[in-house]
């Protein structure tokens, strides 16, 4: 029998992928995992299946489990030879009872390890461009807690040796004490004028930043409605955020996007959405499914060394195209025969994938192109086989046939409405929160009207903006009554994602400019 163990696991400051690897590691490997408020969600999707998964609150003030409950649940589960993980947000001995937890299951005889974390108290002023440290402007960092009601004579926390003793003052948990922490910290001799910052949701979409002076700070964060969870920064340091903040300067920070591909694909698109700073958010308004039959393309399977050219029109149909051949036991040299053409760069590397070569993409990546670029490549007569989406358009078998091909059209797969989240699609649209909706075929429009419902799309009209990989989808789109504001000038992923940075920045230069003249007109009246 396995002995068990209970790892004290830091999961970092917010954004998910400021875990560790061993971390990471230990969430795939857990059997039960006990989590934090302040975990990034997106971690416990890691878990493997089966993995029993439970929520340990704490909320300032109200915990959902008692501390002694969680440790005692700790020894339990490790007590029945489980891979424990109790997993931390920051580093779990940063205020975190990660220590009282670890005496606990030393007292229990359960065997313990700690895997630290980054802690939000050095992540978050970095991700809002403030050192912790720096030489020419602290040689030394304290952390303090703010939990502790400052004013009260019982704090452990001794305020005037704090104020001036160390160049860097870190406070966690400090928002609803900041007027006091401020106030003592004047009181014990550091100077009003000490710059000072408040950096809200440090390292994810959502992260802000006030910065004051210790003077000031509260004013501002009251006025603001500036709250928790958010890290307390007093010190010098505070003023080289001019020069060094960089994540809030990100092309699409503070953006909300949303992916309607199906989950398999979304990933790659939302990749790049927060990679240049934006939020995105993953609802999937298709799934890509097995053809009603399977006729027609076993049948093209069967005699594959009959065709002169195959053409694949997506990545789905390229997988699903392999899937099936495999699923006959056979294998890419029953293609000997045919030369291959790929809609894009990303279908074509999927064949790439499978030791294939393409002959042919076309220069601009939709279905009319192939059959322009296919002249003068294909002879009259010569057989095509077009495995892809049982409702693809017709247009380029049509054109194909045209041209003197004998075309074969195969449904390869079939895309289908990815029921059950639409009424969390809705939710997130009607709290208007969403400023970009994204497409990437016209299927993805389709259901995406069909989940939202004409009437919330009317009433939200104009609230969000809509970007299309290219004119087939943006077409679909218009014709669905909606309105579209960015198509990608090259029609794909990284086309759709350089389109909208493009469109920001100059929807940041116009607001720049009207900036600066109502500036001039302040100028004017004074
Ligand atoms: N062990 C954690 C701290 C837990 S105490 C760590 O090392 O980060 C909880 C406090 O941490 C919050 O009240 C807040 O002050 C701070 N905090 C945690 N995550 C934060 C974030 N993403 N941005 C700003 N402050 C955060």
């Amino acid at each position: 029998m396995y002995e068990g163990v209970v790892y004290l696991v830091g999961a970092g400051p917010g954004d998910p992928k400021l875990i560790t690897v061993r971390g990471l590691e230990l969430i795939k490997k857990a059997d039960t995992i006990i989590y934090d408020r302040l975990v990034a969600p997106r971690l416990l999707a890691f878990a493997r299946p089966g993995a029993e998964i439970i929520y340990a609150g704490k909320e300032p003030g109200c915990h959902a489990i008692k501390q002694e409950e969680i440790c005692r649940l700790l020894a339990e589960k490790a007590g029945e030879g489980k891979v424990v993980v109790r997993l931390k947000g920051g580093d779990p001995f940063v205020f975190g009872r990660g220590g009282e937890e670890a005496e606990a299951l030393h007292e229990a005889g359960v065997r313990f390890e700690i895997v630290p974390g980054v802690t939000s108290a050095i992540a978050a002023p970095a991700y809002a461009g403030i050192p912790a440290t720096h030489r020419d402007y602290a040689s030394t960092l304290a952390i303090i807690t703010g939990n502790e009601a400052p004013l009260k004579d019982d704090s452990s926390i001794d305020w005037e040796k704090i104020a001036t003793g160390a160049d860097t003052l870190i406070f966690l948990m400090g928002m609803a004490n900041l007027q006091e922490i401020t106030q003592r910290l004047i009181n014990g001799g550091r100077s009003s004028q000490t710059p000072a910052a408040l950096v809200r949701w440090g390292t994810r979409p959502e992260q802000r930043t006030l910065v004051g002076t210790l003077e000031n700070i509260n004013e501002q964060a009251e006025r603001s409605g500036f709250t928790n969870p958010a890290v307390i920064i007093v010190g010098e340091v505070v003023l080289l955020r001019e020069k060094l903040k960089w994540f809030e300067n990100k092309p699409l920070f503070g953006k909300k996007i949303l992916v309607t591909r199906a989950r398999e694909q979304a990933g790659a698109l939302s990749e790049k959405i927060e990679a240049l700073g934006g939020e995105s958010l993953e609802f999937p308004t298709i799934k890509i499914a097995e053809p009603v039959d399977f006729a027609s393309l076993d049948q093209s399977i069967k005699e594959l060394n009959n065709f002169n050219w195959v053409v694949f029109t997506s990545v789905n149909g390229v997988e699903s195209f392999f899937k099936r051949l495999r699923h006959h036991r056979k294998d890419i040299r029953e293609l000997y025969n045919a030369r291959l053409c790929a809609i894009g760069p990303k279908t074509r590397e999927a064949l790439e994938r499978y030791g294939l070569l393409v002959e042919y993409i076309p220069g601009e990546y939709r279905a009319e192109e192939i059959a322009v670029g296919l002249r003068g490549k294909l002879t009259c007569g010569e057989r095509v086989l077009l495995p892809r989406a049982a409702e693809a358009r017709k247009v380029l078998p049509k054109a194909l046939s045209e041209m003197g091909a004998v075309v074969t059209e195969v449904a390869a797969y079939r895309t289908v409405p990815a029921a059950g989240n639409s009424a969390a699609l809705k939710e997130v649209l009607g709290r208007g929160e969403i400023d970009l909706v994204t497409f990437t075929s016209s299927s993805t429009v389709r259901y995406f009207v069909e989940m939202a419902g004409s009437p919330l799309l009317s009433a939200t009209r104009g609230k969000f903006a809509v970007a299309c990989i290219g004119p087939v989808t943006a077409g679909a789109a218009r014709a669905l009554g909606l309105q579209v504001d960015m198509v990608a000038e090259e029609y794909t992923i990284e086309g759709l994602v350089e389109t909208i940075v493009k469109s920001q920045e100059s929807e940041f230069r116009s607001q720049n400019s009207e900036f600066r003249s109502q500036n001039k007109s302040m100028v004017f009246y004074l």
